[in-house]
């Protein structure tokens, strides 16, 4: 049996369209809505995925500002860039594209973000906000996968999510989202020293693979039925692969996200939604 593709390509279309209702609002309130990015180097993912979030906030109505730094940018300068974006009335929210390149400290460019305006959600004062489970912007890409199962009405209450990878950026806050009250999962989160991986991916009713690993989940380790949502973005010579083995996964799995055309698009939409809340919440 084959799982169901859940498809960030339908899910962001209708997030997309929900936030450009909101920035049309906005607007007739006479608040237009701006994004900026700040991109430092020439990294060519980067450049890609910079574009691809200009494009989305153009198409969603917002006024987008695109600032390039040079590889050989200080930290001193890359933070300069950043407060003149806290301090830009026009500029509701910002990103920050990580990694930043060489000894540059991405950590400290985030943290100099105006919290109100961190449209990545990764500032600490929104993560902490994650963990009070008061969050108004959220982490993007866990963001963004809340939103895959809510749209899918995927069951979360008692089901065991095991999510593996427990960086800043997605498994540690989507282990948040995902045990927050009311979303109630009971959630393992697994890493490089966890014993026996498979023998817990067998029991996950759902698993979130955050690893950064061609490949690496295979549906030999799934429990029949389970939700598998594959965060993994990894270049290979194959092209663009993600951390779960999606040829054996989806013969094993219930439903599940490909790459591409899951949960990256979802990232980019949730980014769309941090900065129209931001908008909201100067406005309020
Ligand atoms: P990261 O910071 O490198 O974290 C990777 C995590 O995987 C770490 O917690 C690490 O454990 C864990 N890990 C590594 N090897 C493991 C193993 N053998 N068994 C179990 N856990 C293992 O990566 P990230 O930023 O979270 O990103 C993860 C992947 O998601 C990457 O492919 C990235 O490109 C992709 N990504 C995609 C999106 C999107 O929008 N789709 C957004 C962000 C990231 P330790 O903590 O013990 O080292």
């Amino acid at each position: 049996m084959s799982a169901q593709i859940l498809s960030g390509k339908e899910v962001a279309a209708v997030v997309r369209s929900r936030v450009a209702d909101r920035v049309a609002a906005l607007k007739e309130r006479g608040k237009s809505v701006g994004l900026a990015t700040v991109l430092v180097g020439e990294d060519p993912a980067s450049e890609v995925y910079v574009r691809s979030k200009h494009r989305a906030a153009e198409k969603a109505g917002m006024l987008s500002f695109d600032h390039h730094l040079p590889a050989d940018s200080t930290q001193q300068e890359v933070e300069d860039m950043v407060r003149s974006l806290n301090a830009d009335p026009e500029v509701d929210g910002m990103i920050v594209q990580l990694p930043l390149p060489g000894d540059l400290d991405g950590n400290k460019a985030v943290e100099t973000i105006d919290p109100a305006k961190d449209a990545d959600g990764l500032h600490p004062f929104n993560l902490g906000l994650v963990v009070l489970e008061r969050a108004r912007l959220q982490p993007a890409t866990p963001s963004g996968i809340m939103r895959i199962f809510e749209h899918y009405e995927i069951p979360t209450q008692g089901k065991l999510a095991v999510i593996i990878g427990r960086s800043f950026l997605v498994g540690k806050p989507m282990a948040l989202l995902l045990g927050a009250k009311g979303v109630d999962a009971t959630v393992v989160q697994a890493h490089s020293r966890t014993r026996n991986l498979a023998e817990l991916t067998r029991q996950a009713d759902i698993i979130v693979a955050a690893i950064g690993r061609p490949n690496f989940v295979h549906g030999s380790q799934l429990k029949p039925g389970a939700v598998v949502i594959d965060v993994g973005i990894n270049r290979t010579d194959d092209g663009l692969v993600g951390d779960v083995d999606f040829e054996s996964a989806v013969e094993v799995a219930g439903a599940i996200t490909p790459v591409p055309g899951g949960v990256g698009l979802m990232t980019v939409a949730a980014l769309m939604e941090n900065a129209v809340t931001a908008a909201e919440l100067s406005i309020a």
